[in-house]
């Protein structure tokens, strides 16, 4: 593992991690008819369709979450083989650190039923914070949210140590939006012209701070022992992702009208409120700290 990176031979633009997610799949399928949109001098844009099976079926995945299919062990694990597991071995066959295209920086398409305005998810090493930081500065309004490492083990930018997963909404499962494919598609371009700076040596230290969002841990439904939901998001907190939520304040409403309030000790900034493809994996939204980050450094 390293936090430096000298120049970027190849990026991988990725697409339909999630086959629902139509937004960043029509964004791809665009730049692929016009390679030129996506063409820098200084190095390879590479691009990926990534559940081809799923987008087909317009699900999120055949068998199980294509981003929860890249721990290093179950990609050496022979005996694992649904539709994701083979094809996330043929992702990090192609693309990852050994692979036969080893990609340097991966730009990740997603949309979601949160009302999470444009976002940039990555971690806290020294070049993606530069990264998202031009990103923001290009556009203030993306929100920058940051997981810790070992929250990004499964996922499809794992197997590559630069780059960030967009997430664009509130768009529903399974439609095209245009104002979230334009979004989305305007940011791929400048992390691109990002990147060609960077190249070229351009990139100068941003010394002004940035406002981030840091991954706390996750929030799941009020439920009976069954597994049964018992209370749904809060009217007063639905679509209110990034905004403060303070101890005391309506979390969760019940099906006979009773609010369920936050109870931790600090004012958190709750994400993922309510996305459609949490349900299953227990988790009604994701709480954030948030944090400004002063006079962080190009590289360590
Ligand atoms: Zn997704």
């Amino acid at each position: 593992m390293t936090n430096i990176i000298h120049s970027i031979q190849r990026a991988l633009i990725v697409a339909g991690v999630h086959g629902n997610e139509l937004n960043g799949i029509y964004a791809l399928k665009k730049f692929v008819q016009h390679p030129d949109l996506i063409r820098r001098n200084s190095f390879e844009t590479l691009t990926l369709l990534a559940n081809p099976k799923a987008f087909a079926a317009v699900r999120r995945y055949i068998d199980q979450d294509l981003n929860r299919s890249f721990r290093k062990s179950d990609l050496q694990d022979l005996t694992r083989s649904s539709y994701e597991d083979i094809r996330a071995k043929e992702i990090n066959y192609l693309f990852g650190a050994n692979g036969k295209t080893p990609v340097d920086v991966i730009l990740d398409i997603h949309s979601t039923t949160a009302n999470m305005g444009l976002t940039v998810i990555t971690n806290d090493r020294p070049f993606n914070l530069q990264l998202v930081a031009y990103l923001q500065s290009l556009k203030p309004a993306v929100n920058i949210y940051i997981l810790p490492k070992s929250k990004e083990s499964s996922s499809l930018p794992s197997i590559c140590e630069f780059g960030c997963t967009i997430e664009v909404g509130a768009v529903a499962q399974g439609v095209l939006q245009a104002d979230c494919f334009q979004q989305t598609e305007a940011l791929i371009i400048n992390a691109l012209n990002y990147l060609e700076k960077y190249n070229r040596g351009e990139i100068l230290p941003f010394d002004n701070s940035l406002t981030i969002y840091r991954h706390l841990g996750t929030i799941d439904y009020p439920k009976n022992e069954s597994g049964e939901l018992q209370a749904m998001i809060h009217p007063q907190l639905q679509f209110q992702d990034y905004q403060p939520l303070a101890p005391g304040q309506p979390m969760f409403l019940t099906f006979d009208g009773q609010t369920i309030t936050y109870e931790g000790e600090l004012t958190v900034y709750p994400v993922f409120i309510n996305e459609a493809a949490y349900y299953e994996k227990g988790i009604a939204m994701c709480l954030t700290q948030k944090q400004l980050i002063h006079n962080y450094q190009l590289s360590d």
